[in-house]
């Protein structure tokens, strides 16, 4: 770990961070929004999955553990964290308190941000506040700052532009970090309207490139178990043929992205190339470490089959 992992974590990650390593621990699942049956979201699988979280007594000493014999960050990969407040959700769950609470009156926790969780927008502006003495990062997917976009895609949680911005705000203000994804593609998709989103994009990196760790956009990934890929196999035969254990991902997007939208994957990917260059300059030029990633592996295609015999190849060498 002291060879590869913190010196890789120092050059992507260091200068956002206090502790310099990440550990990924998973204390709660599901998602409150999802699990209503009228607010089923496109791209997701885990819709209908019922929230829940881990017992306190058990998260707290392995936070201790990981935070003060470790000296880690938690990645607390769960579905929705920030939903987990008491304010929110008719008041089902009040974890996220009782966590700020519990971390309080830990010797070992109190003095540091830690965690990296995600949430909603609306989620975020909710728990925020309660958040601020031990959840460090942000990670959201906003996918889009196009309402009309947004909408279509089943997560008009999100809004719009306004609203978005209002949770930006409230991130700086109490000086959390955010780790961003986006989606270029989505149902309805124009050319008018990918222009607009490379702008929306790159004023966003523009004004937050000092809070921003990861600015991720990427095609639509049309995950099995997903809405979009239940569709898209009942009207596709080829999709029918394609489907198996391993799926050929780049293909998939490229369909999708034919079938619900009026640009074709070269518009896309040539508008995702627009951000990133344009993110990775505006990183260079303010002297931050803002990062682009816009790829997802896996699948069967010739570039991904190279991957995956690399991640072969390195698994191997790990055994
Ligand atoms: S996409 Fe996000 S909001 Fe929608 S069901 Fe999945 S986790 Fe929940």
């Amino acid at each position: 770990m002291a060879k590869h992992y913190d010196q890789a974590f120092h050059l992507w990650y260091s200068h956002h961070y206090e502790l310099k390593r990440m550990v990924t621990l998973g204390i709660d699942g599901g998602c409150q929004w999802g699990k209503h049956p009228k607010r089923r979201c496109q791209h997701c699988s885990i819709q209908g999955l019922t929230p829940k979280v881990a017992a306190l007594e058990k998260v707290i000493p392995t936070l201790e553990s990981i935070v003060g014999e470790l000296h880690s960050n938690v990645y607390a990969a769960g579905d929705s964290t920030l939903g987990f407040s008491k304010n929110q959700w008719q008041g089902t769950f009040a974890f996220l308190d009782q966590l700020a609470e519990a971390c309080e009156n830990s010797s070992v926790l109190r003095s540091h941000r830690f965690m990296l969780a995600y949430g909603l927008v609306s989620e975020f502006l909710k728990s925020a506040e309660i958040c601020k003495g031990f959840i460090r990062t942000w990670n959201v997917g906003i996918e889009t700052f196009d309402s009309k976009l947004l909408k279509s895609a089943s997560k008009g949680i999100n809004r719009g532009k306004e609203h978005i911005y209002d949770a930006l705000e409230l991130a700086r203000e109490l000086d959390y970090r955010l780790y961003v994804s986006g989606i270029l593609g989505l149902p309805n998709t124009t050319v008018q309207s990918l222009a607009r989103e490379v702008e929306d994009w790159l004023t966003f990196a523009e004004m937050y490139q000092d809070i921003v760790t990861t600015l991720s956009v990427s095609l639509p990934s049309v995950i099995p178990g997903s809405r979009m890929y239940w569709d898209i196999y009942n009207t596709q035969p080829e999709v029918r043929e394609w489907h198996g254990e391993f799926i050929p991902c780049h293909k998939l997007s490229k369909l999708y992205i034919k079938k619900y939208t009026e640009v074709e994957i070269e518009d896309v990917q040539a508008a995702l190339n627009d951000i990133a260059k344009g993110t990775l300059s505006i990183a260079q030029n303010g002297g931050n470490p803002l990062k682009f990633g816009g790829y997802m592996m896996g699948g069967i295609d010739a570039a991904e089959m190279k991957e995956n015999e690399l991640l072969k190849e390195i698994v191997a060498q790990l055994d």
